[in-house]
């Protein structure tokens, strides 16, 4: 994926102490079909390595202590500049209702996301309505009389048998008469978008005069969901995007063109099926996430101040090695507790949702002490040749550390995944891992 493709990119230039300009054009050929690769949009994808080009090859990059971070830490500020820098906020009107307009292709997730919003403006103290607007699918309105009651949302509905755009005008009176401050309108899509929907959506908009008129498109959908966002905008006039289904595999060309092409703001993601599963959109982390580094970036700024860099580049070259012992590992814990708790720190590093061992251990500064325990329960030899450590030895060190046999089974084997994980951390902190090596 594009994650993957750009961490390739990346190490190569990390483990490098000086970028020549050969190094930034290779590096910006495979940013460039990386990004097209990932259905971004050719035009978007030029001008982006474009960009960032011109800023990388500058004098005060090359000449600088760590000239790859400092080219990674560009393309993050311009991915986060291409969809819109900072996060673009709901309109609120000075004379309630809000009224909110949901529009979108059948499927993109319109009802479904109608209801997360009133659940996040709930949870924001506000009072919102939903709006069956939607009645053309058979079960569109009861679809959405079914979230409002999951949430406790009053829903607007007059049947099927009157105009959304009725529907949609008594509904703002009838919040207006109610004290409700936001009104949440759902809209029947098409499978392909054609004049009978727009021009109900028109009238739907002159009548109610919405503060928000928000595109719902699926993120899987890639490149098309840019060109329906096109469309819709042209006649339309969008005031945000809401993009869905970010949890399944879309490739990240909905999320990186959108912006650029419509010049419309992304303003929620949808990241599954259930209710609470929206949160506004943050271009500065979405970044991060496609660049695969959670908030990597500000953990290296943190680990460049506390760490030790020599005892870093020791260890690692420990680690390449295979010399990596619980003493070492003690010694390595020491290093990471000085950047704040251990859980926030493995929330921060890529790749540590998967390494499953590590997410169990659920490190807290207590059983921190435990773990040290336990090491210091071990023999010299033990520490050094963790592979000797039998079950007779388990139950001893369990006994002289005041744990459990279970404790020291768990902690032998994700001495393999802390392994793993210093690894990573060493690389980042520039030593340079194999592809500095083979440089
Ligand atoms: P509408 O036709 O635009 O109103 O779309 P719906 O709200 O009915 O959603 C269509 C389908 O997409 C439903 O099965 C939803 O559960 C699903 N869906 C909506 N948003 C998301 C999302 O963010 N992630 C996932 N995985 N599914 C979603
Ligand atoms: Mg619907």
């Amino acid at each position: 994926g594009l994650t993957g493709r750009l961490q390739n990119v990346f190490s190569k230039l990390r483990g490098k102490g000086k970028v020549s300009e050969e190094d930034v054009n290779e590096a910006m050929r495979e940013v460039r079909l990386a990004l097209l690769e990932a259905d971004v949009n050719f035009k978007v994808v030029k001008e982006f390595v474009a960009k960032v080009k011109e800023k990388s090859i500058g004098k005060e990059v090359m000449d600088s202590f760590t000239p790859g971070m400092v080219i990674i830490d560009i393309v993050n500020k311009e991915l986060t500049e291409l969809m819109g820098g900072s996060q673009a906020k709901l309109a609120k009107s000075n004379k309630p209702p809000t009224v909110i307009m949901m529009a979108g292709l059948q499927g993109a997730g319109k009802t479904t996301t109608s209801g997360k919003l009133a659940k996040l403006l709930q949870k924001g103290n506000h009072r919102p309505l939903l709006v069956a607007g939607d009645i053309y699918r058979p079960a569109a309105i009861k679809q959405l009389q079914v979230l409002g009651e999951q949430i406790k949302v009053p829903v607007f509905s007059l049947g099927d048998q009157t105009s959304p755009v009725e529907i949609a005008r008594q509904a703002v009176q009838h919040a207006k008469d109610n004290g409700l401050d936001y009104v949440i309108i759902d809209t029947a899509g098409r499978l392909h978008i054609d004049e009978e929907l727009m021009e109900e959506l028109k009238q739907i908009h002159n009548v109610v005069n919405p503060d928000e008129v928000l595109l719902v498109v699926d993120a899987m959908t890639g490149q098309d969901a840019v060109n329906v966002a096109e469309s819709f905008n042209k006649q339309l006039e969008l005031t945000g995007v809401v993009l869905t289904k970010l949890d399944g595999d879309s490739r990240g060309g909905a999320a990186l063109s959108v912006k650029a092409v419509t010049g419309c703001p992304i303003k929620f993601a949808a990241l599954g099926e259930k209710i609470d599963a929206l949160e506004p959109f943050h271009p500065e982390r979405m970044a991060s996430r496609i660049l695969g580094m959670g908030d990597m970036l500000s953990l290296i700024e943190k680990a460049q101040a506390n760490i030790d860099t020599d005892k870093a580049k020791e260890m690692e070259r420990k680690m390449r090695n295979a010399e990596f012992t619980f003493d070492d590992f003690l010694e390595q814990m020491d290093q990471v507790k000085k950047l704040g708790p251990i859980d926030q720190i493995l929330d921060m590093l890529p790749g540590m949702n998967k390494a499953k061992g590590i997410k169990d251990l659920k490190v807290d500064d207590k059983q921190m002490g435990r773990v040290e325990a336990i090491v210091h329960s071990m023999t010299k030899a033990e520490k050094q040749q963790p592979e000797i450590i039998n079950h007779n030895r388990r139950k001893r060190i369990a006994t002289g550390s005041g744990t459990s046999v279970a404790e020291v089974n768990r902690l032998i084997k994700q001495f393999d995944e802390m392994r793993k994980m210093m690894k990573q951390f060493s690389g980042m902190m520039g030593g340079g891992g194999k592809a500095s090596k083979k440089n």
